[in-house]
């Protein structure tokens, strides 16, 4: 099966009550770790891909990687999206490359242009087969070039906006600022996630799927390994959990995790240089960092509810 766009994934996240794993590629070892939780779990897949990913791994490597995982796996429906495109150019850009989605952030921009750039894409987009995810609202933290608001908690998405965006832009999926923050440094304290937001926007817009970016939980396990192993993360947090899996349970049909793929590796490779500083083959840190990888994406799958649910979104 070729690579596939999110519409059936969606339909049925929203219908059956679970949400999607969107994760992050760079490299080959990411990627890797990534297909084979999903493989060995049974579960639909997003993979994204940044502008800095690109930048970092030139497209062509990228999509030889992802095309390989999507050859192996003729069994796991596979989507492949652009992750906070700034402009149509871009989009347009990843669309003519072979991307099956394309996310389009105007964000900062005033809700009528956001709505007008959103439209444009939504044009060029769906004209080739290709389905399109917006932004409203404002996240906190850092994530790349993305550069959210101080405090998450005054930019929470306005319901009333939120169905007028989708109604006026055709978007196919709307992220919304529902208290989520990205990075590695995304609260002081324990966050609390506008659900009413996501209730009032899941009754009003039935079956529309919502994404939730920065979701990461920011893993104790690995800032303590990493910080263990002399690293230096203090006071690092994420999303808790058991938010991400009350929140997937309703509209929200795609979870966007890139922090603690980043953690679970670095953690891994920290281990092995401190344990084994006569190593230097790169296989011997970068495979335990692949299978760290694997074991987190696994646990993440059975947070968001999508494990053995491949074949019904095929
Ligand atoms: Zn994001």
């Amino acid at each position: 099966m070729a690579l596939v766009s999110t519409k059936k994934m969606f339909e049925m996240a929203s219908k059956n009550g679970y949400a999607v794993g969107a994760f992050n590629v760079n490299n080959m070892e990411i990627t890797q770790g990534i297909i084979a939780a999903i493989a060995e779990e049974k579960a639909p897949l997003i993979l994204q891909v940044s502008r800095g990913a690109r930048a970092y791994a030139s497209n062509s490597y990228l999509k030889a990687i992802i095309n390989v995982a999507v050859e192996e796996n003729p069994d796991i429906p596979i989507a492949i999206n652009l992750d906070h495109g700034d402009t149509f150019e871009t989009c347009k850009q990843f669309v003519d490359d072979g991307f099956t989605s394309v996310m389009i952030d105007a964000s900062k921009q005033p809700f009528d242009e956001n709505i007008e750039v959103t439209k444009q894409v939504v044009e060029y987009a769906h004209a080739r087969g290709v389905v399109v995810e917006a932004e409203l609202g404002q996240l906190g933290g850092i994530e790349e070039d993305v550069v959210g608001v101080e405090d998450v908690s005054k930019h929470i998405a306005d319901p009333d906006q939120a169905v007028e965006f989708v109604e006026r832009s055709g978007c196919d999926s709307l992220a919304v600022a529902c208290g989520t923050s990205h990075g590695a440094y995304k609260f002081k304290s324990e966050p609390k996630l506008a659900f009413d937001v996501i209730a009032e926007i899941g009754d009003r817009l039935p079956g529309y799927p919502l994404v939730m970016h920065g979701s990461s939980s920011v893993l104790r396990e690995f800032v303590d390994l990493i910080n263990k192993y002399g690293g230096d993360m203090p006071n690092a947090m994420g999303v808790p959990e058991k938010s991400v899996s009350r929140a997937a349970k309703m509209a929200i049909c795609k979870v966007n995790i890139d922090t603690d793929l980043r953690l679970a590796l670095t953690a891994k490779i920290r281990q092995v240089f401190a344990e084994k500083p006569g190593e230097f083959d790169p296989r011997k840190y970068l495979g335990p960092g692949r299978e760290a990888i694997k074991e987190m994406v696994k646990h993440k799958l059975q947070v968001l509810g999508c494990a053995g649910k491949a074949s019904e979104c095929m």
